[in-house]
């Protein structure tokens, strides 16, 4: 199987393309088509085999398709992670599969001065990557609100609940709202 017969939009096959990606891994191939239908995902593999995109190209893809450019953007889609460090790699897949798009997405963790974090948020943002512990804490302090999220994604939820996040990631979910789409 080759990208183009995910039905994939020409500004995400431009950017594989040139990232010199031709062909889906397993994982993308049977994720990202179940995605596009809106369905619910719970998938496993290891790392390295192309999990991020598997998320990130269909969720860019629906939230471009949705977009009205002339407004604010409105935070829809979360992406929960464990690590500072996979939180960044998911950012930069996010930069990299919608280059082409004109989607805004931002990274916040903890352990750095929430300054220039809040500053982006405040820009407005279509797509925010997450650890949870700096989430609740701006989520307390009224700069994020999840009330609009669509997409809800929770990155490593086994190494999650091992890292001893249950109690952070059930704060999250209680103020996401009831129709989402969740992908696991
Ligand atoms: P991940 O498992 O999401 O951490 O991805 C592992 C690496 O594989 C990353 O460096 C990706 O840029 C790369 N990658 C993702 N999808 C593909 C693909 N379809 N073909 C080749 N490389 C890919």
């Amino acid at each position: 199987m080759i990208f183009q017969d995910l039905n994939l939009i020409t500004p995400i096959l431009q950017a594989l393309e040139k990232e010199g990606y031709t062909n889906p891994t397993p994982i993308q191939e049977q994720a990202i088509p179940s995605i596009l239908l809106d369905k619910d995902i719970l998938g496993c593999a290891q790392t390295g085999t192309g999990k991020t995109a598997a998320f990130a190209i269909p969720i860019l893809q629906k939230l471009h398709k949705n977009k009205d450019y002339s407004k604010h953007a409105v935070l829809k889609a979360l992406i929960l992670t464990p690590t500072r460090e996979l939180a960044i790699q998911i950012d930069e897949s996010f930069a990299s599969y919608g280059q082409f798009l004109g989607l805004h997405h931002t990274v916040i963790f903890g352990g750095v001065k929430q300054g220039n974090q809040v500053n982006r948020l405040n820009k407005g943002i279509d797509i925010l990557i997450a650890t949870p512990g700096r989430l609740l804490d701006l989520m307390s302090q009224g700069i994020i609100s999840l009330r609009n999220i669509e997409y809800f994604v929770l990155d490593e939820a086994d190494r999650m609940l091992d890292m001893g996040f249950s109690n952070d990631v059930k704060k999250v979910i209680k103020e996401l709202p009831v129709v989402r789409q969740n992908l696991l």
